[in-house]
């Protein structure tokens, strides 16, 4: 019988290559960069492109006041050097490229959207290294020996965060959906931990303060689910997946929240009440932000499961879940 086979397509052999592939061990292939130090300081203004000397002006004095400099040795490094092209651009407004140290900007933006998206590609420029002949960027980097970017989606998120945050003019933004996943996990890491973490480009450390919640298997899903976000929006994954992406994001998050809150708890740093009022905020909060027009990217039931796996049945989780209930069957 003659068989089938030469007719498998291209696209579900790579699919098959995918599902076969073995998942990324993150404690031996992502890394902590060693930063060295080249530049503490800003030699000359006048090197900026005169066109944009203002944007990168108010952009230096908002990271160097909100920001502690021994956080900010990549910025030091990149910005003495930094070059700033108009061109036209196919696929973005701007990118960073780290080898170049260049930004470069589409060339016909609308004046009222450039310092905006400016903003975000110093972010990048601020955050990025090339160390041990690897590119780190953020809470992205190439993997040690199979060079996958890993960490995209999280970095993107954040970067734009921080551009709104210290740009809050409104500008056309990227990233929705990985803004506001990142919104939460900055909650549940810290804010100033956070940035620490991303000016260093160390997704590594990041993933260390993760595994005090979980196991390396979903916290990889998680970076990877959120990875996979933006191939919806370039036509290569399907609505389903898009949202599958996102709820399992969300629900990752929840689910490591209430285990920090569980350990805080347990270990005195926080009272019962505390404990049930900080994790009903945040499962507020989450529901707030994680819907689209016509639903939760997190549901009440997928919550109150998320619960009672974390923390099983006892007086906490009865009172959370009291409060799930009352917070769902409100109209928002
Ligand atoms: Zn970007």
């Amino acid at each position: 019988m003659k068989t089938n086979i030469h007719f498998i397509n291209q696209s579900i052999l790579c699919e098959l290559e995918n599902y076969f592939s073995k998942p990324i061990d993150l404690k031996t292939e992502v890394t902590t960069p060693e930063i060295e130090i080249k530049n503490s300081s800003i030699e000359d203004y006048n090197m900026f492109n005169p066109v944009f000397r203002s944007v990168i002006k108010d952009f230096i004095v908002i990271l160097t006041k909100n920001f502690p400099r021994e956080d900010l040795k990549n910025f030091y490094n990149n910005i003495n050097g930094l070059k700033l092209k108009t061109k036209k651009l196919r696929e973005a407004s701007a990118h960073y490229k780290i080898d170049k140290n260049e930004i470069e900007v589409e060339k016909d933006l609308k004046p009222s959207n450039i310092n905006g998206i400016l903003f975000h590609e110093l972010f990048h420029m601020a955050s990025s290294t090339y160390a041990n002949g690897r590119r780190y960027s953020g809470f992205s980097q190439r993997t040690k020996s199979t060079k996958k970017i890993i960490g995209n989606g999280i970095n993107e998120g954040y970067t734009e965060l921080l551009a709104h945050r210290y740009y809050p003019q409104i500008f056309k933004s990227s990233y929705v959906e990985e803004c506001g996943i990142v919104l939460h996990l900055e909650d549940l890491i810290g804010k100033e931990e956070m940035s620490k973490l991303y000016l260093n480009a160390d997704l590594n450390g990041l993933i260390n303060r993760l595994r005090e919640y979980t196991k390396d298997e979903d916290i990889l899903e998680f970076i990877t689910s959120v990875d996979q976000i933006q191939d919806y929006y370039l036509n290569k994954s399907t609505k389903i997946e898009f949202l599958y992406n996102i709820k399992k994001a969300y629900r990752f998050i929840l689910r490591a929240y209430i285990k920090k809150q569980e350990i805080e708890y347990s270990n005195g740093k926080i009272s019962k009440q505390e404990f049930i009022n900080k994790v009903g905020e945040y499962i507020y909060l989450i529901k707030q932000t994680s819907h689209t027009d016509k639903n939760n990217y997190i549901t009440q039931f997928e919550v109150i499961e998320i619960l009672e796996s974390v923390l099983g049945e006892n007086e906490v989780n009865a009172n959370i879940t009291q409060k799930v209930y009352s917070m769902y069957s409100e109209r928002t």
